[in-house]
C-alpha cells in the first residue's frame, strides 16, 4: 500500500508528515489512509506553472537541478534550501534557484483543494503523467522549521525515486516517531540503484547522522 504521509507522535497529539489530529482520531485516520489508497496520493496536478526540466531528477549523471520557489512563506523557503544542500549532500547533485520554467523542481503554496483537513505537504510522483517536479505545502498548516525541514526532505526523497520506508528511524517511514530521523542503508542502497552517491556516502558505512543533527551543524 502506497501512502503519502509521515506521522510524529507529541505528548498532546499525534503530528504526521501530512496531517495534525487528535489521538481519538487515530482509528479513523488509519481507515481513511486504507480507504485513500487507491487515490495513488502522487498522482495529482493543478494550476501551478509547469517545470520543462522536470525529467531531469530521473538521471542518474550527475544532476544539475534548477528549483523554482512559488512560496509566499520565507520559513518553507529557507528549510526547502537546507533540504537540497541536504541531498546535495548525500547524492552527487547541484542545484541553483531557477525563477523559470526550465525549472526541474517547484516548490508551491498548494491550493487548500489539494489537501485533505490538516494535511501538510505532498509531492508528485516522476514517471506519473501529470509529473511536472511540484511539491506542495499547505499554507493552511503552520509547522516548525524543523518539521519543514524534514518533510521537505521527505518529499524531495519520493520526487528523488524513495518509497515510503518500513523503518520507523528511517525520513522515509510513513509513521514515524517523534525523534531524530535518518536515511538507513535501505534508503541509500535505493537512492544508489537510481542515482550517484557522494564518494563520501556509502551503503556500508557508518550510520548517517540524522537529519536533526545535520540540520544543526549546517546553520
Ligand atoms: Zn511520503
Amino acid at each position: 500500500m502506497t501512502v503519502a504521509c509521515r506521522y510524529m507522535e507529541r505528548p498532546q497529539q499525534i503530528r504526521y508528515r501530512h496531517f495534525t489530529l487528535a489521538p481519538v482520531t487515530l482509528l479513523c485516520l488509519i481507515l481513511t489512509v486504507s480507504l485513500s489508497a487507491a487515490e495513488r496520493p502522487g498522482s495529482w496536478t493543478g494550476p501551478y506553472r509547469p517545470c520543462d526540466r522536470h525529467d531531469d531528477v530521473l538521471k542518474r549523471e550527475p544532476m544539475n537541478l534548477g528549483v523554482r520557489f512559488s512560496t509566499a512563506n520565507p520559513a518553507l523557503r529557507a528549510e526547502f534550501a537546507h533540504a537540497m544542500n541536504f541531498w546535495a549532500s548525500i547524492l552527487q547533485l547541484d542545484w541553483h534557484e531557477e525563477d523559470s520554467r526550465a525549472c526541474a523542481i517547484q516548490v508551491v503554496d498548494g491550493d487548500p483543494s489539494l489537501f485533505r483537513s490538516g494535511q501538510v505537504a505532498r509531492a508528485q510522483f516522476p514517471g506519473l503523467p501529470e509529473y511536472q517536479g511540484w511539491i506542495a505545502f499547505n499554507p493552511g498548516v503552520s509547522s516548525s522549521s524543523n518539521e519543514l525541514f524534514v518533510t521537505a526532505v521527505h518529499e524531495l526523497g519520493h520526487i528523488l525515486g524513495l518509497p515510503h520506508s518500513s523503518n520507523a528511524s528511517s525520513v522515509m517511514y510513513f509513521l514515524a516517531l517523534d525523534g531524530p530521523v535518518y536515511l538507513d542503508s535501505a534508503d541509500l542502497t535505493a537512492l544508489a540503484a537510481k542515482h550517484r552517491l557522494r564518494e563520501v556516502t556509502s551503503t556500508n558505512s557508518a550510520p548517517q547522522p540524522s537529519l536533526q543533527a545535520w540540520r544543526r551543524a549546517a546553520l
